[in-house]
């Protein structure tokens, strides 16, 4: 058999192994768990931030708390960010923080159904579903 041919073979089998298998998966959930400490952080740090933006009704700041929604068009992943729950069309200065380096369903499971105002056709997008992935609850471990 010519060596060209015994390498493929050698490297398809490798990847038929069961612990070859098992380490992709372990990595995998590495990796997943590496990101949901990150976006875990990146909540702990903004979701009790409040909105400075100085407003005309009350005479002082907005006091919106920050909850992630998604601008009308563009490609998933640019139009998620976080912003003020009381963020009214054409306004400015409200709290805006892109999410473009984010983890789109990472983001969601951890703010949560309630903080997350975002419409179906992105999640639907991101292949998410609130029934099946977490409801909001930060019951998800905690990175020890
Ligand atoms: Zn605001």
């Amino acid at each position: 058999m010519p060596d060209e041919h015994r390498h493929h073979l050698e490297v398809d089998e490798m990847e038929g192994h069961p612990w070859a298998r098992l380490l992709a998966a372990q990595e995998q959930a590495e990796e997943s768990r590496d990101t949901m400490q990150t976006e875990l952080v990146f909540y702990m740090s903004n979701k009790d931030i409040l909105c400075d933006r100085y407003c005309t009704a009350n005479n002082g700041p907005c006091g919106g708390r920050p909850v992630v929604r998604a601008f009308k068009s563009g490609s998933t992943w640019e139009r998620l960010f976080i912003g003020c729950e009381r963020y009214r069309h054409r306004e400015t200065g409200h709290i805006f923080i892109p999410l473009r380096n984010h983890d789109p369903k990472a983001v969601l499971k951890i703010w949560g159904k309630t903080r997350s105002w975002v419409p179906e056709d992105i999640l639907a997008d991101l292949d998410f579903d609130w029934d099946e992935e977490n409801d909001g609850t930060i019951s998800i471990f905690f990175p020890s």
